[in-house]
């Protein structure tokens, strides 16, 4: 008999699979991606979403305290005993009327899902959860990444509170914040910066953790993908189990809209759901490879079908023309994405679209998010400018409900909104204006005053 979890190639036209314990994380007939699959014909599926309600309830069960696990009969991979969990997933998902008016939607119509609260304060650890689970059930001793940050900041947090593997995280000599690296070096793990950017970094990782055994836990590990399932099951709870009519997520990997149209069709398949929302993924225009191919040159997934030469040559121009990614937004700053096939397929699941928004529109979004209560970093923020540009451009209503995702925290990096709000033009130039930023929105600079009474006083009366 078949399994019941197994590995799939994506391309329906392949047929290609792997075994539940493969950990080479690409299809053994053509070397594409892979999904994890369940025959769901013979696993226990909830009646309805209501039944994770009762969850709550059993709070000191660690794996119904996970904001993850406590939806794992939605991604039901592994034995409970083998299931890695740190308290991931306890996130906010926020009604924002003030960021909702500067985006141009109606007060009630935006919801932000704030990731910022996870442990090591990104989405990543709902994936790593799931991958570390996974990392276990194989026997697996150590773990690596390349990383732009945030997965390296997630890898070592998840090693160091477990003490079940070891952890290798590669980084480019390139953007990383400080904030992230602090996290890596904190939490102990081996940390390799190699000369080059993100997308050499991620091309070494995959040849050393083949040539070495180690466990790949980047977003081409389809089972971290299945744990970001949770991030909209989560969204979905927030909204009294109403699918909004847009969800909005920045664009780096593609990992996170991949993970998210999958969790979309499989509930609309288990008939939990009537209908999917729409995804809109938003890139820095420094790093808008998924945008230029689907929107400017109209690359569609068409079953499997999509131009993969159309790809090649796009990636062979960018070399050619020595063009690599930049943006201020160091989290998205990716030019070859590799869950890019996942992604037009997710475009085709969910009737997507992408945008791509300028640096200075990400900081100002960012601005008015942190002014409305939540801090985020940059590349959270990109959610927030692109579906401003979206009301614009007529493609989503004033009128619709929408939750973007926030994927990061605000203190990832610090550097850069101190340098946005301060009137220092040199602390500015350094960190912003010598990336093109000309100037900012909407920064609350510190108001300078000399050491009297009377002077702070004046000066705090006449400012509010
Ligand atoms: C990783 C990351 C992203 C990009 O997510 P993908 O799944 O790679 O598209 C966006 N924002 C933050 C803060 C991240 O850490
Ligand atoms: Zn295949």
């Amino acid at each position: 008999m078949a399994e019941l979890v197994f590995q799939q190639c994506i391309d329906p036209r392949c047929g290609g699979t792997a075994a539940l314990s493969d950990t080479t994380f690409a299809c053994p007939k053509c070397g594409g991606l892979l999904d994890v699959a369940y025959d769901w014909n013979r696993l226990p599926v909830p009646k309805s979403l209501q039944h994770f309600e009762s969850k709550w309830a059993n709070r000191a069960d660690p794996l119904d305290f996970s904001g993850v696990w406590r939806f794992r009969e939605l991604f039901p991979f592994a034995p409970e005993s083998a299931i890695v969990t740190i308290g991931e997933g306890q996130t906010l998902c926020q009604r924002a009327d003030a960021v909702a008016a500067y985006a141009g939607l109606n007060a009630g119509g935006l919801f932000l899902q704030y990731e910022g609260m996870n442990p090591s304060g990104s989405f990543k650890d709902n994936g790593m959860s799931a991958a570390f689970t996974h990392a276990r059930m194989t026997g697996a001793t150590r773990a690596a990444c390349a990383s732009t940050g945030n997965t390296s900041a997630s890898l070592a947090i998840y090693c160091a509170a477990t003490q079940l593997m070891r952890g290798v995280i590669f980084i480019g000599s390139g953007k990383i914040s400080y904030g992230k690296l602090s996290q890596a070096l904190e939490h102990g793990a081996l940390t390799v910066q190699i000369q080059g950017d993100f997308d050499d970094a991620l091309r070494r990782v995959q040849e050393v953790s083949r040539q070495l055994g180690i466990y790949l836990v980047n977003s081409v590990n389809p089972f971290r993908l299945e744990g970001q399932k949770s991030i909209m099951f989560r969204v979905l709870e927030a909204l009294r189990w109403e699918v909004p009519d847009w969800v909005v997520v920045p664009g780096g990997n593609l990992g996170n809209v991949s993970s998210f149209a999958k969790a979309f069709r499989e509930l609309a398949e288990l008939g939990l759901i009537a209908r999917v929302p729409r995804l809109a993924v938003i890139n820095a225009a420094g790093a808008d490879t998924f945008y230029q191919l689907h929107e400017k040159q109209g690359l569609r997934w068409a079953g499997g079908r999509f131009g993969r030469a159309q790809v090649e040559a796009y990636y062979a121009a960018l070399d050619a023309g020595d063009r690599h990614a930049d943006t201020l937004a160091s989290a998205i700053e990716i030019n070859r994405p590799v869950n890019l096939p996942k992604a037009l397929r997710a475009m085709e699941w969910c009737n997507g679209v992408v945008r791509a928004v300028a640096d200075a529109d990400i900081l100002d979004a960012k601005a008015k998010i942190g002014a409305g209560g939540l801090g985020c970093e940059p590349a959270s923020a990109a959610s927030v400018a692109g579906l401003r540009q979206l009301v614009r451009e007529g493609v989503i209503d004033k009128d619709a409900r929408v939750a973007c995702v926030l994927t990061g925290h605000l203190l990832k990096d610090p550097d850069e909104t101190v340098a946005y709000h301060s009137a220092d033009r040199a602390a500015f130039d350094a960190k912003l204006g010598k990336r093109g930023v000309k100037s900012v929105g909407f920064a609350n600079r510190a108001t300078q005053v000399p050491n009297d009474l009377a002077a702070i006083v004046k000066a705090i009366e006449t400012s509010a």
